[in-house]
Parts: C-alpha cells; sequence; structure tokens
C-alpha cells in the first residue's frame, strides 16, 4: 500500500466543502421559526458563495389535505436583471457589514448585532428570488402555489421528489411540472424534507441564470444541505411544538385560576353567612341550647371555619397570580410586631394538640426591608403548616439571626419532615407530598406558592431543610434597615 498523499486540487475541494458545511451549519442553526428556516434555506441556495442557484424556494406538504403549499418567487425576467440584482446585493451586504462592524467595535455585547445582520443579510437575498416587480413589495412578488397530491401522477417532480431519498436532478423533459412551470426552469435540482413527523416538504432549485451546470458534485451538495435542512427543521418544529404548548399551558394554568377564584368569591357569602348564623346559635341569642345542639354547632363551626381557611387560599392565589401584588411596597418593617400579629391566629389552630409556639429572641430584633402585611401572610402560612405537620405534641420556634447586613428569621417545627427528593417540588401550586397525608392533615398545596410569590415581590429569600421523622426549618431572609436609612425623614 502506498502512502498517497491528497493532490492540491482535492485539498482544495475538501477544504471548499467544509467551508460549505460550516456555513450550512451556522445558517440553519439560527432559525428558530418555519419562517425563517424557509428564508434561511432558499437564500443559502441562491447565495453565490454557498450554493450559486439562480432561484429556490421550499414548498411545504400539508399530509391533511395532501397538498404542496408555498409562496414562491416568480424570478427576475433576463439574465442581466439577474446580476444587476445581484450586484446591488452584494453591495448592500457589504454596508451592512460595515455597520455591523462599527456597531460592534463600540458595543460591549459584540454578538448582539450578529442574528438581526444574519436575518437582514438572507431576506436580502429573497430579494432576488422575487424578481424586479417595478417597486412592489416583497410579498406582491411572490405567488400562492397549491398542487393537490391526488391529481399527481408517479412521474410528476414533486411526487417523484417526496418518494426519493436521494435528490435529483431534472433536465428538460424529463418529468412533467404540471402547475409549476411558471416557477421552475429546467434543469433544476430537488429534493426532499423529511422529519420525525413524515414528509415535511421538498426544496427546489434552478440554475437558469448561471453558467456552471448541475453535474453531480452540485447535487452532492444540495443532498448536504437537503439533509442538514432536514435535520434543523427537526429542532425548529420542536422549538415551536414547546414553545406553543407551553402557550397552553399557561392559558390553562389562567383559566383554571380564574375558575377558581369565581368559585371561591361565589362559595365565599354563603359561607360567611353559615359561620354568622351558627355563631348566633351558639351564643344562645337564639335561644338555649342542649349539651348535645352546643356539640352539634360547634363541629359545624368548625368545618365551616376550616372551607372558609381554604376558600381564602385560593382566593389568595388567584390574587397573587392575577398581578395582586403590585400592592407590595418596601418599607421599614418590625419583624418581631408582625410575627406577634399573626400568632393568635395560629395559636388557635393547634385544637386539642400539646404543641409550643415560642419566639426565640437573643437581644433587639432590627427592623428589615419589607410590606408588613405581605410579611404577616408569610409568617401565617409557614407557621400553619409548622404546627399543621406535628402530629400529636410539639414544639415551633422563630429566631432572629443577624449576620452581614441582613436579618435571617427561621421557623423551625419537630412536625414530621420532608423527604430530600419532596424538598424540590413543594413550592409548586397544588404540591402536596402525600395526597393520603393531606387528607389528614388538611390543606390544599397553596400556602407555600404563596409565600415564594409574596417572597420575590418584596425581595426576600427563603430556603428549607428538613428531615423526615425530625421536623423542617424554613429559613426567611430580609436586609436589614441601616441607620443611616433609617435616619432619613420620610
Ligand atoms: P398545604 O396547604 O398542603 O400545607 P403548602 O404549599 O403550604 O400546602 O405546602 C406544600 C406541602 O409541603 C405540604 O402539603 C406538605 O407536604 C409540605 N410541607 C410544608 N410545610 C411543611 C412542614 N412544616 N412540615 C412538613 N411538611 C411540610
Amino acid at each position: 500500500m502506498s502512502d498517497a498523499q491528497p493532490n492540491p486540487q482535492e485539498m482544495a475541494r475538501y477544504q471548499r466543502e467544509l467551508n460549505l458545511l460550516e456555513q450550512v451549519h451556522v445558517a440553519l442553526g439560527t432559525a428558530s421559526k418555519l419562517d425563517d428556516f424557509y428564508l434561511i434555506a432558499a437564500s443559502m441556495l441562491v447565495d453565490p458563495n454557498a450554493f450559486g442557484y439562480s432561484r429556490a424556494f421550499i414548498l411545504r406538504y400539508d399530509e391533511r389535505s395532501r397538498t404542496f403549499l408555498g409562496r414562491v418567487g416568480l424570478g427576475v425576467q433576463t439574465r442581466e436583471e439577474h446580476e444587476r440584482f445581484r450586484r446591488n446585493i452584494l453591495e448592500e451586504t457589504l454596508r451592512l457589514q460595515e455597520l455591523v462592524d462599527a456597531i460592534q467595535q463600540e458595543s460591549p455585547e459584540p454578538r448582539a448585532v450578529q442574528p438581526l445582520y444574519d436575518l437582514r443579510f438572507h431576506s436580502l437575498w429573497i430579494h432576488l428570488l422575487q424578481g424586479s416587480g417595478d417597486g412592489e413589495g416583497l410579498n406582491d412578488a411572490f405567488r400562492e402555489v397549491s398542487v393537490h397530491r391526488e391529481a399527481l401522477g408517479p412521474d410528476h417532480l414533486l411526487e417523484r421528489t417526496a418518494a426519493g431519498i436521494r435528490a435529483q436532478i431534472l433536465n428538460p423533459g424529463d418529468a412533467p411540472l404540471a402547475g409549476l412551470e411558471d416557477f421552475i426552469s429546467c434543469p433544476c435540482v430537488v429534493g426532499r424534507l423529511m422529519t420525525r413527523r413524515g414528509l415535511h416538504g421538498v426544496v427546489v432549485a434552478d440554475r437558469v441564470y448561471e453558467d456552471s451546470p448541475i453535474d453531480d458534485e452540485a447535487l452532492y451538495h444540495f443532498q448536504w444541505l437537503v439533509n442538514h435542512a432536514s435535520v434543523t427543521l427537526e429542532n425548529v418544529e420542536l422549538v415551536e411544538d414547546l414553545t406553543a404548548t407551553t402557550q397552553r399551558l399557561q392559558e390553562v394554568d389562567r383559566l383554571k385560576t380564574n375558575f377558581l377564584s369565581i368559585v371561591s368569591h361565589e362559595l365565599r357569602t354563603p359561607l360567611t353567612s353559615i359561620v354568622g348564623f351558627v355563631h348566633l346559635l351558639s351564643d344562645e341569642r337564639v335561644g338555649p341550647l342542649t349539651e348535645s345542639q352546643r356539640d352539634l354547632l360547634s363541629r359545624v363551626s368548625q368545618h365551616s371555619g376550616h372551607l372558609q381557611n381554604m376558600v381564602n387560599d385560593i382566593l389568595e392565589i388567584a390574587e397573587v397570580e392575577g398581578g395582586g401584588m403590585v400592592n407590595v411596597e418596601l418599607a421599614p418593617v418590625d419583624p418581631l410586631g408582625a410575627l406577634l400579629h399573626v400568632l393568635p391566629k395560629v395559636e388557635a389552630r393547634r385544637g386539642a394538640r400539646n404543641i409550643t409556639i415560642e419566639p426565640l429572641l437573643r437581644g433587639s430584633v432590627p427592623m428589615v426591608w419589607a410590606d408588613e402585611s405581605a410579611l404577616e401572610r408569610v409568617f401565617f402560612h409557614l407557621l400553619d403548616n409548622a404546627v399543621k405537620f406535628i402530629s400529636n405534641e410539639g414544639r415551633v420556634t422563630v429566631e432572629f439571626l443577624v449576620r452581614e447586613g441582613v436579618l435571617d428569621i427561621a421557623i423551625r417545627d419537630t412536625g414530621i419532615g420532608i423527604s430530600q427528593e419532596n424538598l424540590k417540588g413543594i413550592f409548586d401550586h397544588f404540591y402536596q407530598v402525600d395526597f393520603r397525608l393531606e387528607r389528614a392533615y388538611g390543606g390544599m398545596g397553596i400556602g407555600l406558592t404563596v409565600v415564594k410569590l409574596l417572597l420575590d415581590a418584596m425581595t426576600g429569600r427563603i430556603r428549607v431543610e428538613s428531615t423526615v421523622g425530625v421536623g423542617s426549618c424554613f429559613t426567611l431572609t430580609f436586609p436589614i434597615v441601616s441607620d443611616a436609612a433609617r435616619a432619613v425623614p420620610k
């Protein structure tokens, strides 16, 4: 065997192929929408530095209606026009490049203008495709094409392309172009775009105003483009799908919140009446009660109180999601005062269980930047959980710790704890570690979501540590109001 060195001609060809491949890869990689993709792919084909065709376009295939659809450029009428357009475009491209270079020299983020330039560059080439058109807009010079597959014979250009893996050259008289004669001049080159979903469409390009023929090498490079384009297309489809799905989910989420909010409003009014009437009865304002009547009424009162909490929770989340947080205003707040304000409400939730709730104080507690009523709501939800997830007896403490300009507020309980795996999801809407558990402990998986949203609005932070069977610790962090800030008169 000989150690044959590639000759310079082969090396040059190899280099050109590498450049071409890189160009295809980079240009198509910038597409994130189908429209951009069509624009970029077609314009790369007519760019003389890449593939150098005279005209190129993509016809999409719609499986449901079994139709090839697209907007194709009619092309310029003469070779001279073609040359003139190309010259103009190259000049404009050069001017654009100079502009981009100038901006990049000044801009601290040099990459910022590049995608804009790329798109502008490709749309310039599309001008070449659209023809002269006497000052018409880009859209006017395009014509809608719609060809039903059923009407095509097996030899039709589109049918043959759709069925073949390999791209092919179509010579004059080779195959019927029925329905496409206005747009395609033979010889031309055609290839199909395939994605995981099936046939996406066909790419067509001709060299009617170019001197270089469509030979095997041109076909080989065209096949490259079609293969790469198919892979890129799949990414573009995936991105579009994901974006559409996300938008749909956001809409469903919004509708759900709206629905919950309406239902809760409707429930709140009759519930308030029920609670009010039960109080009237319990206070014996209507007449004396027997022991068993009193017992039954206390149960009605307990359950309706529970229902009221649930309704308030739902309304709270609807309010927070609907932008209710705009009312949050940061001001110096005394966190101990806010805590003491909330404690009686939480203590009432202990029921018959033996649970102590106490603040642990080491020196004075500084003022923090927060919103008073939002901070109280945060305290309420965290303490309510701490009490709720203690089975029979235990302890809840609130510790204040000053460090480097911030105040940590640690709410610690000796409850059932949360596993590492479940810690990740507890701030999500309606997330509950265990639905069966919730039957025992009550709640709807809303409290921590509200806490997170309120803290985000106040630029406070929260972290959680927990051990199953030992207890949990939720630590809030707020910036301390410095003496200097406090000295500034309002
Ligand atoms: P819920 O209304 O169910 O309490 P939250 O959003 O407040 O909803 O909490 C979500 C879930 O996180 C709870 O269902 C519970 O599983 C878990 N959790 C929250 N706080 C505690 C805690 N202090 N101890 C144990 N589990 C907790």
